[in-house]
């Protein structure tokens, strides 16, 4: 697996420059990550807080990791005093959780609400009512430690390119449509988090702010 010719290729096809590429690097080893690092990259996804806390320590203290899988409760307290981005919140109780962790460590940290776009089922998120809950809700306003940045979708797994691009769409319109409420200070919804290595073409298109993309850097994924 050439990662560094992946990678350029990938590079070359963004048609916005402002569009973070953080390179999905769960399953795969450390020489991996080195050589993606090696070749520029500094965000680094993993899914899963075990594997994270396992090889954040291991590499370059200058890499910038994203949770981007479903966290849950009792694991924050691994990840609250380094993690870059968490991508994948889904619930205020999560939220209030990270907050806990953030405030015994007095680290602000910063989160991405995960909203479920796809028509299937098997993925996790917010629908819009629970969005605004939290948005609009008094809880949130007093989470000195979190600092909401925007929003994260996954696009139903399909060959149809329209359908992808209308859930894409629905992400953006929902940020669009709350970014001018009132929220709260620690709350911009400014980033986009949406785009994997299928459709991340696609996101991009549609606005997206971070693409997260793993096997068309590191090749097919060996779950075994
Ligand atoms: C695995 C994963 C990705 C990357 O998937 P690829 O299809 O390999 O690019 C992106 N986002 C999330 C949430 C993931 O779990």
């Amino acid at each position: 697996m050439d990662i560094k010719a992946n990678l350029d290729r990938i590079k070359s096809s963004f048609e916005n420059p402002n569009c973070l590429l953080i390179a999905v690097s769960k399953t795969k080893p450390e020489s991996d990550i080195q050589a993606a690092y090696e070749a520029g990259i500094r965000d680094f996804g993993e899914n899963k807080v075990q594997e994270l806390t396992d090889k954040a320590p291991k590499l370059p203290q200058d890499i910038r990791w994203h949770m981007i899988g479903h966290l849950q409760r009792n694991k924050v307290k691994y990840i609250a005093p380094f993690v870059h981005l968490i991508h994948g919140v889904d619930s205020l109780r999560l939220l209030k959780q990270i907050n806990k962790e953030g405030k015994k460590i007095d680290r602000v940290i910063p989160c991405l609400l995960q909203i479920h776009i796809a028509e299937e089922d098997s993925k996790f998120g917010l629908d819009e009512k629970e969005l605004k809950e939290i948005l609009l809700g008094e809880e949130l306003k007093s989470m000195n430690f979190i600092a909401i940045k925007g929003l994260m979708g996954m696009a139903t797994f399909t060959e149809d390119n329209e359908r992808i691009r209308r859930e894409f769409i629905s992400l953006r319109k929902l940020r669009d449509a709350y970014a001018s409420s009132s929220l709260p200070p620690n709350t911009e919804l400014k980033e986009l988090s949406m785009g994997m290595s299928a459709d991340y073409k696609i996101a991009i298109e549609e606005g997206s702010s971070m693409v997260r993309i793993g096997s068309a850097i590191f090749g097919e994924r060996n779950y075994g």
